[in-house]
């Protein structure tokens, strides 16, 4: 396999670049471009230990470095690997590339470090996108999933259950093969209860991803109302800058305003909308039509009513074309003289957008509609194509359940056990396609 390179480190200017070799040639090139400060070569140094030197290209000097080896199998990819770490600037962490590059190193591709880790056995596949997970997490939930998904906890799981299935896969054919009297475990009522209480589990770690997935993915929520109930100034309270122009003229926001805004475990892509309200302008009509659609693919609304206004019949209309989605109403403007608050069928929360302290509010809001979430061993999987497996291995399950109901023999629920197994074992990359490994790493990011 070719000797890869990249700059680990963001394509940014730092305070420090990290560039990564890993391959046959790792130690080899270090040797060519590092002069350590004690004149000991990275070919001489032990594995786990580092050294400071300088890095020239011909007689040019292009930085003062500290270069670490790692030797095969115990480094991140089970290969040979030298990190340089320099000093952050770009020019000079491409310069230094560059010279790897021309001692025969080639270019590493998305997360080519982390799939050479996977070809190498050092990581499964959920626990390689769990690597990724790690370094997209944006809250303390997504990061304490991913660092369980990243110990194997889900292989664990599956491994115990493909174990499972393959002890009465055995003892199927060890009772077509030669027995005399029919293994116990393989009695019709105990075998149906067996392969349901093994599928059970596998809905539950589905019902558990599909539960968890706002918490991993965000929240996509939409603020509506009409004109001047005070979306703009509740979505610049949120992001905590002035993100939405705020004025006492109706129609402003006509455009969609989209933010990323973390809020205790919560991660919400808030958008601000047009306000609804009947309108001959034509722009404004068209920003309506998309408040619309947004609302339509979103997982949260947050309705805004003027307290001051109270609850009017274009609002009813409204929220009764928002459906589908969890709501919650916000009373806005409880500072100023409110209106009484009816009694709806969506919870209403008194709100005010011009005070800080309604954050705590917010946040007791999502926690209302959303309940809280606590990553465990039984919220592992992490993704689609996990959750699209197990998903599969359940309906597999089932029909084993209804052949056995049926009196099918024992040879055909053998096959189909044997195809959950196959399929389970797809989660941890076991038997699983090229193409699939390369849709898996491609999501990366280079130098990982
Ligand atoms: P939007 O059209 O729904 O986006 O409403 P804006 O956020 O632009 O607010 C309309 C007007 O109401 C502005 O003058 C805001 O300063 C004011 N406003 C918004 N929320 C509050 C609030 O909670 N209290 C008070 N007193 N004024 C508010």
């Amino acid at each position: 396999m070719s000797t890869i390179a990249a700059i680990s480190t963001p394509n940014a200017v730092g305070g420090i670049a990290m560039i990564r070799i890993s391959g046959e040639k790792a130690i080899e090139i270090g040797d060519a471009i590092f002069h350590g400060i004690k004149k000991k070569k990275p070919s001489e140094m032990a594995g786990y230990t580092c050294a400071y030197g300088s890095i020239y290209d011909e007689n040019a000097l292009l930085d003062d470095v500290v270069l670490t080896v790692f030797r095969a199998p115990h480094s991140y990819t089970g290969e040979d690997t030298i990190e340089i770490t320099c000093h952050g600037g770009l020019y000079v962490s491409k310069r230094i590339l560059g010279l790897v590059y021309r001692q025969g190193a080639v270019a590493a591709g998305p997360g080519e470090f982390t799939k050479r880790a996977f070809l190498n056995g050092k990581l499964s596949l959920s626990q390689a996108e769990a690597v990724m997970d790690l370094i997209s997490a944006e809250g303390e939930v997504q990061l304490k999933q991913a660092n369980i998904a990243k110990n194997g906890r889900l292989g664990q799981e599956i491994s115990n259950i493909t174990d499972e299935l393959i002890a009465l896969m055995s003892a199927m054919a060890y009772w077509q093969d030669d027995a005399e009297d029919m293994p116990p475990e393989l009695d019709s009522r105990l075998l149906i209860n067996t392969v349901n209480n093994i599928k059970d589990r596998l809905v539950s770690l589905s019902n558990n991803y599909q539960n968890g997935i706002i918490f991993h993915e965000g929240i996509n929520t939409v603020l509506i109302g009409r004109p001047n109930a005070g979306k703009s100034s509740i979505m610049n309270l949120l992001c905590g800058v002035n993100r939405s122009i705020v004025t006492d003229i109706p129609g402003t926001t006509r455009d969609i305003i989209t933010e990323k805004v973390l809020l205790g475990d919560y991660c919400l892509r808030l958008s601000d909308t047009a306000g609804i309200r009947e309108t001959n302008n034509q722009i404004e009509e068209i920003g309506i039509q998309c408040t619309y659609a947004e609302a339509e693919k979103s997982d949260f609304i947050l309705y805004v009513v003027d307290g001051t206004v109270g609850f009017t019949e274009e609002d009813k209309e409204t929220l009764r074309k928002c459906r589908g989605s969890k709501v919650a109403i916000l009373w806005n403007k409880s500072d100023l003289d409110s209106k009484e608050i009816p009694l709806l069928n969506v919870p209403v929360f008194p709100f005010c957008a011009k005070k800080s302290s309604f954050l705590d509010d917010m946040l007791h809001i999502l926690e209302t509609i959303f309940g809280t979430y606590t990553p465990n061993a039984s919220t592992s999987i992490m993704n689609e194509r996990q959750n699209a497996l197990i998903c599969q291995g359940i309906s597999l399950l089932e029909s084993s359940v209804k052949a056995l109901e049926v009196g099918c023999e024992l040879d055909m629920v053998y096959w189909d056990l044997e195809e959950v197994v196959n399929t389970l074992r797809d989660i941890d990359g076991e038997n699983v396609s090229d193409d699939v490994v390369k849709a898996v790493f491609e999501n990366f990011c280079v130098g990982k």
